[in-house]
């Protein structure tokens, strides 16, 4: 088995993998000094495809999980499915078209539109059309919502207080390439009051499993303050998300997204990790991403009870409908740990101490490098801390305790996730 990636999220699939008995031997391309400890580090970028197919036949791979979207969205999977000698390889992800539903934003919202999966309105505008868009932002209110339609590495999204703040944006986005190529194209979509989740799909193409959900905090500062990040902490399930609602959310978005892909003639298997909102109990899609979340990854894989391996074998062969597993009923939080001035500038190269020191949480490594006996940040988002426990309360507390012992100079983390959600 190969795992394409090197955050936290794929620490948290090369534990859960490694606990698997069919599991004969885990690589991870490119890793980080954590996924040492489940499997053998390989020195290849996830966007490397010639060098990934060439391992990957040397070393006698059976299956190739990608965990970051940028691979899929570059078409790794098709070009396993062409590649002469790798294409009986099964990859683990969407191939490039199915991949859109995360690579552009336009694609998405056709999509949910055609297949009447519940989405907040938009309208898509680009260079041809600024003037309409201008005319359009007129007839709308604030706040509302603008969207670079390309991957913009989590930044194209700005939420506009006011319709002349949107045009000055709309603009800049458009005609001054502000995202670059990415928002050459902009999406102007109404802006969802509410609150919001994220639910997690495993598909073979045909049959589905809905894997636990989860909540993210994505702002840096504590009370969900400050600049975005790629994600600072989570919590699953997400207590809000009750069964009646987990129910509507599989009836009117899961389903149809499934057999959606099937009318489009899409194929896919792989992850679908759906970014919802509720608003007043009624879910509302707000993105599709072709791959887990990282931190997400960190909080439901630890609440799945069986074996990923078997479930990911069901994806590739196509039989995911007779495999099963069942979802711990306890609460998992996890609590990221970043170099200090991130999501801006920061320095690496720092000596992490204590990792030993924890013991009631997992620690998954993400921005890790080792150098002898040390083990170094090498990154923005350093490492994250997931404490599995019967209530969310414990949960919060031994996570956040745990990422309290830990150390290395400049560290910081929020002492503050999942807190907001004890009133659930
Ligand atoms: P996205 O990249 O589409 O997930 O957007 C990033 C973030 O912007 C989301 O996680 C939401 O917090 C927020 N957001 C996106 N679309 C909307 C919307 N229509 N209404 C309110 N907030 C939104």
């Amino acid at each position: 088995m190969l795992i394409l990636g090197s955050g936290g999220r794929e620490s948290a699939f090369a534990w859960k993998l490694s606990q698997s008995s069919d599991l004969a031997k885990l690589y991870i391309a490119p890793g980080n000094a954590g996924t040492a400890q489940y499997g053998i580090n390989v020195n290849i970028k996830a966007t490397d495809f010639d060098a990934i197919a060439e391992f990957a036949l040397q070393n006698k791979i059976d299956m190739i999980l990608v965990g970051p979207e940028e691979p899929l969205v570059l078409g790794i999977h098709d070009f396993f499915l062409a590649h002469p000698r790798a294409g009986h390889i099964p990859v683990i992800g969407p191939q490039k078209e199915g991949a859109q539903l995360e690579g552009s934003k336009d694609f998405s919202k056709q999509f949910m539109v055609r297949h009447s999966i519940p989405t907040a309105a938009y309208r898509s505008f680009d260079r041809s059309s600024l003037e309409a868009g201008f005319d359009y932002l007129d007839t709308q209110q604030a706040p509302i919502v603008l969207k670079a339609d390309g991957l913009a590495a989590g930044k194209g999204v700005l939420i506009c207080s006011s319709i002349a703040e949107a045009k000055e944006e709309l603009r800049a986005m458009i005609a001054d390439s502000k995202f670059g190529e990415a928002s050459s194209t902009v999406v102007i979509e109404e802006f969802l009051n509410g609150i919001e989740l994220s639910v997690f799909v495993l598909t073979d193409g045909n049959s589905y499993k809905l894997l636990p959900s989860a909540k993210d905090y994505k702002r840096i500062g504590e009370r969900d303050t400050g600049l975005n990040t790629g994600g600072m902490g989570s919590v699953s399930p997400a207590p809000f998300a009750d069964q009646s609602f987990l129910d509507k959310v599989e009836e009117r978005i899961v389903r149809p997204t499934i057999e959606g892909l099937k009318k489009d003639g899409i194929p896919y298997k792989g992850f679908i990790f759906i970014g919802l909102m509720s608003v007043a109990g009624e879910p509302y899609v707000i993105e599709y991403n072709v791959r887990m979340g990282d931190p997400e990854t960190q909080s439901v894989m630890p609440r799945i009870e069986g074996d990923l391996l078997d479930l990911l074998q069901g994806v590739a062969q196509g039989d995911l409908a007779h495999r099963s597993f069942s979802v711990s009923g306890q609460t998992a939080a996890t609590v990221v740990i970043v170099s200090g001035g991130y999501p801006g500038s920061y320095e690496t190269g720092k000596a992490i101490a204590n990792i030993s020191s924890v013991k009631e949480s997992i620690v998954f490594h993400a921005g890790t490098r080792a150098e002898g006996e040390e083990i170094l940040t090498a990154g923005g988002r350093v490492m994250a801390v997931t404490a599995v426990e019967d209530t969310l309360f414990d949960a919060l507390q031994q996570s956040t305790a745990d990422a309290g012992r830990i150390y290395f100079e400049g560290k910081y983390y929020r002492r503050d996730i999942g807190f907001d959600l004890l009133d659930f």
